[in-house]
């Protein structure tokens, strides 16, 4: 019996490419996409017709830096405190907000506990639960002192790291997680803003310690993601052959001109929503523009918006999303660093929504297989009411979303169907 047809017919097709939008229908069939037609198809008799017209069909979004464990807590030590059964589950709750959001695609950047994205994958790829493609995490491997070590001396906590010292229990570590089913191994190379004692602009983690986890990931066929602030932490992880590098801010010169050489291997993610957030909208949680000035977020920011055009300039491929998943920052509004890339750091609307497409498709090693609307691709699409490749706001409302198509299967739709 031949599979089952699915024909988006009347709409405008954005396909992921340079190329402007143009009128096409776009037939589906099992979970592939077969045709992208310019012209009506008239004569396919076994397929379910959707009419979109004045709606756009796009690839399906790719979240860059996704802790699909992040529950909504203002502090680490409190998403540690999560039971494993219950944190799973609302991993898995997550993923289905990120998908309903039109994310078809989670690069994870942290898993919290180590088989949270392991076992959300797995349930997701068995066909149990509706979720994203998801390339799974370990827990972010951090020293002591850094981000993610909520312990005090008369007080154990769990947080969403493991705390690694040592090029030994490096070395035992990343084996035990690759063991475990991670895609990626997440290092804490720099210090954060919420550390007193060990801020951005610090490098925590040891050439040594840094050095075995990306071997050591790499003899495996894994790749390495790392939180890299300071200038001194990027160079040490483009020394050491680190894959996506996370946040950047204080990348030098020296760095975007390594970065600029590395462009073919590396990915690169701002997490910008989050700074964002933390400036101007995390007020009702106690955290007011000048807190979060004091602590060097706004020079954060600032400094983004200095190095992310100089990126995109250089052709260094940069990721939409990261660290959603906060208070501030909840699951499913991933979608506003579209906007932001394009407020702050120089983008087109059409170069952002590259960045969340066939960008994020190569960084999902998902390559020749999603990203684009193209003939013989996976059908991971979006109907979008409207033109998001000139306004990518659009993509911030549900109410847009008008169809979610993801590995060929409709997650949601808003249209009825007819023959
Ligand atoms: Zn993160």
């Amino acid at each position: 019996m031949a599979e089952a047809a699915l024909l988006l017919r009347g709409g405008s097709v954005w396909d992921g490419s340079e190329a402007a939008a143009f009128a096409a229908d776009v037939l589906i069939r099992g979970r592939r996409i077969e045709k992208v037609h310019p012209s009506q198809l008239r004569d396919v008799k076994d397929a379910r017709c959707i009419d979109v017209t004045g709606h756009t069909v796009i690839p399906g979004l790719v979240e860059g830096h996704a802790h699909l464990p992040f529950a909504h807590k203002a502090n680490m030590a409190d998403t540690g405190d999560i039971p494993p059964e219950e944190h799973t589950l609302l991993t898995l709750l997550h993923a289905r907000t990120v998908l309903d959001a039109g994310f078809t695609s989670c690069l994870s950047g942290g898993s919290a506990k180590p088989r949270l994205d392991i076992a959300v994958r797995d349930f997701i790829n068995a066909g149990h639960a509706p979720g994203p493609r998801l390339l799974a995490a370990s827990p972010e491997l951090t020293n002591t002192g850094n981000l993610g070590d909520e312990r005090r001396l008369h007080l154990y906590r769990e947080s969403i790291a493991m705390v690694v010292d040592g090029a030994d229990e490096m070395l035992r570590t990343v084996r035990l997680l690759i063991r475990e089913g991670v895609d990626t191994i997440k290092l804490n190379v720099s210090g954060n803003q919420t550390i007193p004692n060990a801020r951005s602009h610090i490098t925590v983690m040891r050439e040594d310690e840094l050095a075995t986890a990306v071997e050591t990931a790499h003899a495996h066929g894994k790749r390495v993601a790392a939180h890299v602030r300071a200038a001194a932490s990027i160079k040490l992880a483009l020394k050491h052959g680190v894959d996506i590098l996370y946040h950047c801010e204080y990348a030098d010169e020296e760095c975007i001109d390594l970065m600029e050489a590395a462009r073919d291997r590396i990915f690169v993610a701002p997490a910008i929503g989050l700074l964002h957030a933390l400036l101007h909208e995390a007020e009702p949680w106690g955290i007011t523009y000048d807190k979060a000035a004091a602590t060097g977020v706004a020079d954060q920011f600032e400094q983004a918006r200095r190095v992310f055009p100089e990126l995109r300039k250089r052709g260094v491929r940069v990721l939409i999303g990261g660290d959603y998943g906060f208070p501030w920052t909840p699951h499913g509004t991933n979608a506003r660093d579209l906007e932001h890339f394009v407020q702050f750091l120089g983008y087109s609307n059409a170069e952002a929504l590259r960045c969340a497409t066939s960008v994020g498709a190569v960084a999902m090693l998902l390559e020749g297989q999603t990203g684009f609307v193209r003939e013989g691709y996976l059908a991971d699409l979006l109907v979008v009411a409207g033109e998001p490749q000139n306004d990518v706001r659009l993509l911030q409302s549900a109410a847009n979303l008008a169809m979610i198509i993801k590995d060929g299967s409709i997650h949601r739709s808003r249209f009825a169907t007819s023959h």
